[in-house]
């Protein structure tokens, strides 16, 4: 860590000054959602206008260069992503650009019934439904609007379409969700799930009630286990997914923990993000960002928007503040998209 790795010109692979190769991008499509989860944004939130956002040729070009500087892994979020007008042509058109090999989505899952065929027809390969409770009045009080039934709906038709397994995530919040960990987890047991525990994290106008309701993976692995039995590792861990994964005694499916507060995976990462709004934002918990879209909206050309991006990426910071209480405030975690 004390040698910066020198930038290298022309670039070709994306690299940080800590010598991290940068290869996976996560695009918000959208700020906008049909949800509003409480630990995700306030409840009077107001989204930006369709043209304030990154138009589908402006995602492509900077997917294109991002491609061009080693990306080829593509996430797409939001907000909620599938809420966009033309997703399913998006996907297309970024699973068609050469270099990118997966293409995944995060995903309330309310509008799969729908979009899940069309989606993997398209080339979608892979998607994470959020789900926090399997009781229907928790689901609505935690997303203040939602009915559980439509994500079950939802993860139904990802399974049919083949997406599998797929993969929940679950964000713990102390109060709301807690004790539902052992429920979900025992849904593990027959059926070929993939469950992601999710660590609050602060951002935004939310950060008080985040930082309040955290609850450390070690709490939620300990609640588990006590009702469960015992969790043990299962081989083959892909060393940059930040969930290591772990099996009951005889369970189909598996799940992992994201301890992104308690134990922060920051030496491994290999992420940066585009916002909604077209920014590259370097670290999902702080607010450096760099400006995409105003290059691409003055008539940047190819060969600038890859330096700009290439730069940018190269300034990633080491990794969150959390633990000396710095918190990114300029945005909502559905303005960037977890
Ligand atoms: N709307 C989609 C969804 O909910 O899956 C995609 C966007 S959402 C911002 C992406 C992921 O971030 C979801 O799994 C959500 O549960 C998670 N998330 C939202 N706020 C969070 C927070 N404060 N801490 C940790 N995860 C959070
Ligand atoms: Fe919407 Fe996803 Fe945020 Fe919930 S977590 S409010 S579904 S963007």
């Amino acid at each position: 860590m004390s040698i910066p790795v020198p930038f290298v010109d022309p670039p070709v692979a994306m690299h940080d000054s800590y010598g991290r190769r940068l290869h996976y991008l996560r695009v918000s499509l959208t700020d906008a959602c049909n949800l509003r989860c409480v630990y995700c944004m306030p409840d009077n939130i107001v989204f930006r206008p369709p043209a304030a956002l990154l138009q589908d040729d402006e995602i492509v070009t900077l997917v294109q260069a991002a491609a061009s500087l080693g990306v080829d892994k593509v996430r797409f979020t939001g907000g909620e992503p599938t809420v966009r007008r033309g997703v399913v042509e998006l996907v297309r058109r970024v699973r068609d650009i050469p270099g990118i090999r997966r293409l995944a989505m995060t995903t309330n899952g309310i509008m799969l019934p729908r979009l899940a065929q069309p989606l993997v027809e398209a080339g979608l390969n892979q998607v994470n439904i959020s789900l926090d409770t399997l009781d229907p009045a928790k689901f609505r009080q935690i997303t203040r609007r939602g009915d559980l039934n439509e994500v079950w709906r939802g993860i139904e038709a990802a399974r049919a379409a083949g997406l599998t397994p797929v993969k929940l995530n679950c964000v713990v919040t102390r109060g709301f969700n807690d004790e539902d960990v052992v429920d979900l987890t025992r849904l593990t047991l027959t059926q070929a799930l993939d469950i992601r525990f999710i660590e609050l994290m602060p951002l935004g106008r939310v950060a008080d009630f985040q930082q309040s309701q955290v609850v450390a993976s070690a709490e939620t692995r300990g609640r588990i286990e006590a009702a469960l039995g015992p969790l043990t590792p299962v081989a083959g861990h892909n060393g940059h997914d930040p969930a290591r994964p772990y099996r009951l005694a005889g369970a189909v499916g598996q799940l992992g923990f994201i301890s992104s507060v308690t134990e922060p995976f920051c030496e491994g990462c290999t992420r940066l993000r585009l916002t909604a709004d077209g920014r590259l934002r370097l670290c999902l918990l702080r607010d450096d960002e760099v400006d995409l879209m105003a290059p691409l909206r003055s008539g940047a050309d190819f060969a600038t928007l890859r330096r700009i991006m290439a730069e940018a990426a190269y300034r990633k910071p080491w990794g969150h503040r959390l633990e000396e209480n710095d918190i990114a405030h300029s945005r909502e975690m559905s303005q960037i998209g977890g």
